[in-house]
């Protein structure tokens, strides 16, 4: 599938769903552990030098950080998971929009799941797994940093993936290799955002934000 280009500016990052922009359209929604690769995975689908640092501003790792494609299309950067030294106050509002957001949200398609090719499935991933499952929320699993294992050790994690998410039975769970370094898995990361979000196709090959 070839997508148009895009331009990907940012919105506005909130701590309470009631702040997000309009629930209208459609929007894909970025989770995984902190330091899973997800700024840089971002980054590079968006393709523009700097949006990543957006959700990457001291105080905002922990909110929802809202980006828009078009005017009914969005890409949201949930939370990264992990944060064991944030003050419980601060941990428990998080949380709360984090699982809000994934609970009422009418606009969100689908949920790109980061998790570093070398440590996979954490318990949180789980977590989300299963929320997704529940909710009957299509999933996308991303391997990431795909470079740091051999092709053949990246493909048997990509096969575990698989088979490990077959075992939810829902049709819409996936899983791909991917790196940001080497830029590799891109395409096939951007036809599951076009067809989720409903992307108009173009013929000629063009990389999105290019
Ligand atoms: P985030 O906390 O999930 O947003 O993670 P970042 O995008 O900030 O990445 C965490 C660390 O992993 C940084 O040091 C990145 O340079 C590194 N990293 C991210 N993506 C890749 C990748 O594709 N390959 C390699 N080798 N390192 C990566």
């Amino acid at each position: 599938m070839k997508i148009p280009p895009v331009s990907i500016r940012y919105l506005r990052s909130i701590l309470e769903l009631k702040d997000a922009p309009p629930d209208q359209g459609c929007e894909v929604a970025f989770a995984g552990r902190s330091n899973a690769g997800k700024s840089s995975a971002i980054n590079t689908l968006a393709n523009v030098g700097g949006l990543a640092r957006v959700s990457k501003t001291p105080g905002r790792t922990r909110m929802i950080n809202f980006f828009s494609i078009d005017d009914g299309r969005r890409l949201v950067d949930l939370p990264g998971y992990g944060y064991a030294k944030v003050p419980g106050e601060i941990h428990r509002r998080w949380e709360a929009a984090l699982e809000q957001y994934l609970r009422y949200r009418q606009s969100l398609r689908g949920v790109f799941l980061l998790m570093d090719v070398r440590h996979p499935f954490t318990e949180m991933d789980e977590v989300m797994i299963e929320w997704c499952a529940l909710r009957s929320i299509a999933l996308h699993v991303v391997l990431t940093k795909s470079d740091k294992l051999s092709r053949g050790a990246a493909m048997n994690t990509r096969l575990m993936a698989k088979t490990r998410l077959a075992g939810y039975g829902s049709p819409d769970f996936s899983v791909q290799l991917f790196s940001s370094l080497k830029k590799s898995g891109t395409e096939e990361a951007w036809e599951v955002l076009g067809r989720w979000l409903d992307l108009p196709r173009e013929d000629q090959e063009k990389t999105p934000g290019a």
